[in-house]
């Protein structure tokens, strides 16, 4: 069976209107809240600014790295779940087609308007796009054109995607991807572009 995306989205879309009495949405058996992107994009461009020139760099491989340790534990609770094992799992044919899965999961999430996988290379490489990412939006909106990519959440969570499925298992296979960001709507291209490979040794 194919991945039905919109089944997904709708789905949790749906399932998302309900919260308990602190906000947090009862799904997936981990802890979702509704939350503004402008405030995650203030939090994560200001902090960027704070280190400086001298330290973009390494502010970036922080925010990187702190997105691809949350999708890593995030997501390997959402597939153990009795909504994906309900929902998702019946779509799903191979063990690569979770990549698909998590996709429309993530865009369900808000993180982006559309995903779409260009590549697959099970076990090697991941290349997806992303259209109206929610960090490339906050970027153009608040600081205008940038240098280089600031989609630094779907960076991480891209490895995290591809760590979950080909790394060693849980929970000793997080970094075993990266991921580098060709294409960014913050850059003035169309779209954003992911592709997540091994990391180097
Ligand atoms: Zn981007």
């Amino acid at each position: 069976m194919a991945i039905d995306s919109h089944k997904i989205i709708h789905a949790i879309v749906e399932g998302s209107k309900i919260r308990d009495e602190k906000g947090i949405i009862p799904m997936f058996g981990v802890y979702l809240s509704v939350y503004f992107t402008s405030y995650y994009n203030i939090i994560s461009f200001d902090f960027l600014s704070k280190m400086g020139k001298r330290r973009a760099l390494e502010a970036e491989k922080l925010l990187i790295h702190a997105a691809q340790e949350c999708g890593y534990t995030t997501f390997h609770g959402i597939r153990r779940s009795w909504e994906w094992e309900e929902l998702v799992q019946p779509m799903l044919e191979t063990i690569d087609d979770q990549i698909q899965g998590f996709l429309s999961v993530a865009t369900a999430f808000g993180w982006g308007g559309e995903m779409e996988v260009i590549e697959l290379i099970p076990g090697n490489r991941l290349h997806f796009r992303v259209y109206e990412s929610y960090e490339s939006a906050g970027y153009l909106k608040r600081r205008g054109i940038a240098g280089s990519g600031k989609c630094f959440m779907l960076r991480g969570v891209a490895a995290a995607f591809m760590d979950l499925i080909y790394g060693d298992a849980y929970p000793d296979g997080c970094f075993t991807f990266s991921a580098a960001e060709p294409f960014c709507r913050a850059k003035g291209d169309t779209f954003c572009e992911f592709i997540a490979e091994k990391s180097s040794p």
